[in-house]
């Protein structure tokens, strides 16, 4: 062994104490430094080091090269995108998730695949989803959409007498994938599928509103000929706008598809009751995407993905192999999403979950709520600035109340970026900003200063 590496070995409790007090620095001062820091030139390439120096100093050369260059997206104030931290029992299952390095793959090593098992249960009592449906972690709500519309494909396959997975995508024709606002990552994964990004066709939403006109998905499937698939939307980005679950599910009296339901971070209204008549209807999902790195704030990445049918998964996935034996009832989890390897990505989750439980979990989503809703009144109140879309959920979006250029709004965006982190959108036509409420830390306290920093920099601006 190197001898360097000897070194480490002989010192790793206390190199693991090191990057310990190293991440409880950086823990420390997540609600006070920039939450962006300056935009800089990015340090000189170093080229790769030769010889051995060993963890000591890496974790030096991190501290002084890439940490300031860092954002804080773990803080309190980082509203950009849909962004949730790492709850304390979340980062410590993470922590030992690398430590145990676990390959939970398959029944032959250990209870990993058991205890990733047990999490995707208490998943689906968060969520009121009954038994029928079976789930896995996958590495985000992106690929968790691809993994529920591959197995939309090879239902389509089912019911036209041939199989995607065997013959290939093209096997079945022109196919027609209905939605009303559906996220960007279901046109990359229509196009990873082979499915084609062109065959997404957006269905009228209802006026003023992101939600699919019920009516109009029943006539854009009367137009089909043959089966289809619906991506319903539960939760969008800009205005958090549902689509009516049960009135979609209803129309399947009527007509031939699958129906995948995006709620990525909108499933989490099941635990406001407030709210959770947002989510009614969810379970009748045949496949569903639900993201864990935002709204369960356990560290990136991680979703799950649930469906009705993981006979049709495993037939998509399978990776048959003679050492890997057959698949039998409970197929291991390297049949069922498109990684072999995987690291216990559950781990984190069922730290999460053991730690607070529903009630501890429901507190983060009320109070994001809370937030989101407190910062929409400070926006309405200044003259300076405007709601686009009333807060129906944890983002605010709105824009400057005079010439909502798009330079102005990126203008106003830079200006508040060390205090409040909000992302851009375009709403209506117009110019805007997201402030999307999802991280555990964030209390009154920050929206305050965040409803100040817009607001002063918004008069700046005008
Ligand atoms: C964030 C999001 C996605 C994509 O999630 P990733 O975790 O970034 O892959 C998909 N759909 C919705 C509605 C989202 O909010």
């Amino acid at each position: 062994m190197d001898r360097t590496l000897a070194a480490d070995l002989a010192r790793l409790p206390e190199l693991l104490d090191a990057t310990r007090a190293a991440a409880a620095e950086a823990l420390a001062t997540l609600a006070t430094r920039p939450v962006v820091p300056p935009t800089g030139e990015p340090p000189a390439p170093e080229s790769l080091p030769e010889r051995a120096t060993g963890t000591e100093a890496a974790l030096a050369a991190f501290h002084d090269r890439w940490e300031p260059r860092l954002s804080a997206s773990a803080g309190p104030r980082y509203l950009g995108f849909v962004t949730g931290g790492a709850t304390p029992a979340a980062l410590a299952g993470d922590w030992l998730t690398a430590a145990h390095d676990q390959n939970s793959n398959s029944a032959l090593d250990g209870g990993g695949q058991d205890l990733e098992r047990e999490t995707v249960g208490w998943l689906r009592e968060l969520f009121g989803l009954s038994a029928a449906h079976s789930g896995t972690f996958v590495s985000g709500a992106t690929m968790s959409n691809t993994t529920g519309l591959a197995i939309a494909r090879e239902w389509l396959g089912e019911r036209l007498g041939v199989s995607p997975a065997e013959d290939g995508a093209a096997a079945l024709g022109p196919v027609r994938v209905l939605s009303g606002a559906p996220h960007s990552s279901i046109g990359k994964a229509l196009s990873v599928l082979g499915l084609g990004r062109a065959s997404l066709v957006r269905v009228p939403t209802l006026p003023g509103r992101e939600a699919v006109d019920p009516a109009a998905l029943e006539r854009a499937l009367a137009d089909t000929p043959g089966p289809a698939v619906v991506v319903a939307n539960a939760g969008t980005v800009n205005t958090v706008d549902f689509d009516d679950l049960r009135a979609i599910a209803a129309l399947r009296e009527r007509h031939d598809f699958w129906l995948h339901t995006d709620a990525a971070f909108g499933a989490f209204a099941a635990l406001s009751p407030e709210h959770a008549h947002l989510t009614d209807g969810l379970d009748a999902s045949d496949s569903l995407c639900i993201d864990l790195h935002k709204w369960l704030n356990v560290p990136y990445d991680s979703a799950v993905q649930f469906t009705r049918r993981r006979d049709l998964q495993a037939r998509v996935f399978q990776n048959s192999a003679a050492y890997l034996g057959p698949l039998g009832d409970h197929p291991d989890l390297v049949h069922l999403t498109p990684e072999n390897s995987h690291r216990l990505r559950a781990l984190a989750a069922w730290f999460t979950l053991r730690a607070y439980g529903r009630q501890g979990h429901r507190e983060i989503v009320e109070r994001d709520i809370a937030c989101a809703r407190a910062l929409g009144a400070a926006l309405e109140e200044d003259p300076a600035l405007t709601l686009l879309a009333p807060v129906r959920l944890n983002v605010v979006c709105f824009t400057l109340a005079e010439a909502p250029t798009p330079e102005r709004v990126a203008a106003l965006r830079e200006a508040v970026a060390a205090e409040v982190f909000v992302t851009p959108t375009v709403y209506g036509g117009t110019a805007g900003l997201r402030a999307a409420f999802s991280n555990w830390r964030t209390t009154e306290d920050d929206v305050r200063r965040a409803a100040e920093a817009l607001g002063a920099a918004a008069r700046e601006i005008a």
